[in-house]
């Protein structure tokens, strides 16, 4: 018999209790959605519903994401500025602060927090004061910083704050969320081509769910996902946010130290401040082709090269969800030093030492 199946039904009040679940988890008293389908539907969604064709758009570029966002952008007839800085670095409030200035049009920002791809994170909270003071409307990708860093959308002022439950949170993928602030569902609902009747329509699930009670599901929910997101809340309230984040922030801390230790392998992102608790990114020496170092590893090790043009030179080590924790780090230096012919024991010691540094920090 298997546990996954006759299972009762999902109730309204279990997937109500889920999204009230998210929003304490976001720091938010706004609307939370969640979303039947991978993180990329939210954010499709919000876009799509908050950008207004011919208007104009800020879009942050400083991983993947951002590309896509500035494509989704131009698909709904926006004048996108992209402000894309190098992936192996952050965008600066200032630099923020500036791009509005000479724009003076922008009424939308789109920014990724944390880049679990290239391995950086960008300070938020001066850039939302940025975009706040501006008067746009900001729209932040939080999956891979959500449960990994500070995600504080209320205090911030972040208008559509997406996540997904894959990375930090421990929990399934194929289900996501967004929160809606006041002055976003105004935008939306002010959009005449804001998607209705749609898959991608917050609108709807606005009126047929949020708006009427939550007490009747529009649909049948993803109910197996569902249980599985739940679980992963319980047990980060169980283990205390703080406890999670902090296990993050250490395996960070604790790849970086152990590869300059290496000293085969640099990490990719130079400032600690810019580094993503989610995933360390690394450039293999000249000549040494990442994807065919990562493909010599353990597959069992959360170790891949990097995505598209990267993949020659960037591997990446994910630390995130039950990754987050010293031995896997450990397995993952042994394995590199090995890879790269070179002294296990000091990136050892040196990551230790970052590990404990960190979680008392
Ligand atoms: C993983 C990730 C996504 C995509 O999540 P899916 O659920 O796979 O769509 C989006 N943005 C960022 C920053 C991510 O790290």
């Amino acid at each position: 018999m298997s546990p996954f199946l006759d299972l009762p039904p999902l109730s309204a009040a279990e997937f109500a209790a889920i999204e009230d679940q998210v929003a304490a988890l976001l720091h938010t008293t706004a609307d939370v959605i969640v979303t039947q389908g991978e993180a990329l539907l939210p954010l499709e969604a919000a876009i799509r519903g908050a950008a207004h064709p011919g208007s104009t758009a800020l879009n942050i570029v400083t991983g993947p994401y951002g590309q896509t966002f500035g494509n989704w952008l131009r698909s709904c007839g926006v004048e996108v500025v992209d402000l894309a800085v190098p992936f192996d670095s952050a965008v600066s409030a200032q630099q923020v602060a500036d791009a509005l200035a000479a724009h003076p049009a922008v009424d939308f920002v789109s920014l990724v927090h944390a880049e679990a791809a290239t391995g950086n994170t960008n300070p938020v909270a001066g850039i939302a004061a940025a975009v706040r003071e501006h008067g746009a409307l900001l729209m932040l990708d939080a999956v891979a910083s959500v449960a990994a860093e500070p995600l504080l959308t209320d205090e911030w002022g972040v208008d559509l704050c997406v996540i997904g439950g894959q990375k930090a949170m421990g929990g399934p993928a194929g289900v996501s969320a967004v929160s809606v602030s006041q002055r976003a569902w105004e935008r939306i609902a002010a959009n005449p081509a804001a998607p209705r009747r749609s898959y991608l329509s917050l609108l709807d699930w606005k009126e047929r769910w949020t708006d009427a009670g939550r007490t009747v599901l529009p649909h049948a929910p993803a109910q197996l996902e569902m249980l599985a997101l739940g679980a992963c809340l319980d047990r980060i309230a169980t283990d205390g946010l703080p406890a999670v984040i902090a296990r993050h922030r250490a395996a960070s801390a604790a790849t970086r130290a152990g590869a300059r230790a290496l000293g085969t392998l640099a990490p990719f992102v130079t400032e600690d401040a810019h580094a993503a608790p989610v995933a360390t990114t690394l450039r293999t020496p000249a000549g040494v082709h990442a994807a065919e170092l990562a493909a010599r590893l353990d597959p069992a090790l959360p170790v891949q090269p990097g995505g598209g043009p990267l993949a020659a030179s960037m591997l990446r080590v994910n630390h995130y969800g039950p990754a987050a924790a010293l031995p896997t780090v450990r397995a993952c230096l042994t394995a590199l030093a090995t890879a790269t012919d070179a002294d296990p024991a000091p990136a050892l010691a040196a990551a230790e030492a970052a590990w404990t540094a960190a979680v008392q920090g």
